[in-house]
């Protein structure tokens, strides 16, 4: 999956493979951004949906529904 800000490909994470990508969803679409993307824009979670209990942007699609990475909450 590229990165949904500039389309910039992952490559194979390995072992010391830098920092993160981060997950999340926009529009009910599962999403990827790449480090530099965070970095450079600091209003990138913005566009994210967030968990109804605990506000947290780290979420699945699962089957679905929304799971989220933080407290389990599914929706
Ligand atoms: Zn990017
Ligand atoms: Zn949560």
């Amino acid at each position: 999956m590229p990165c949904y800000r500039c389309d910039r490909v992952q490559t194979d994470p390995g072992p010391g493979a830098g920092p993160p990508w981060a997950r999340g969803i926009v529009d009910g679409t599962q999403i990827l951004i790449c480090p530099e993307c965070q970095e450079t824009d600091a209003d990138w979670v913005s566009d994210l949906e967030t968990c109804p209990r605990c506000g947290s942007t780290r979420l699945s699609i699962v089957m679905g529904s929304r799971v989220c990475r933080q407290c389990n909450n599914d929706w």
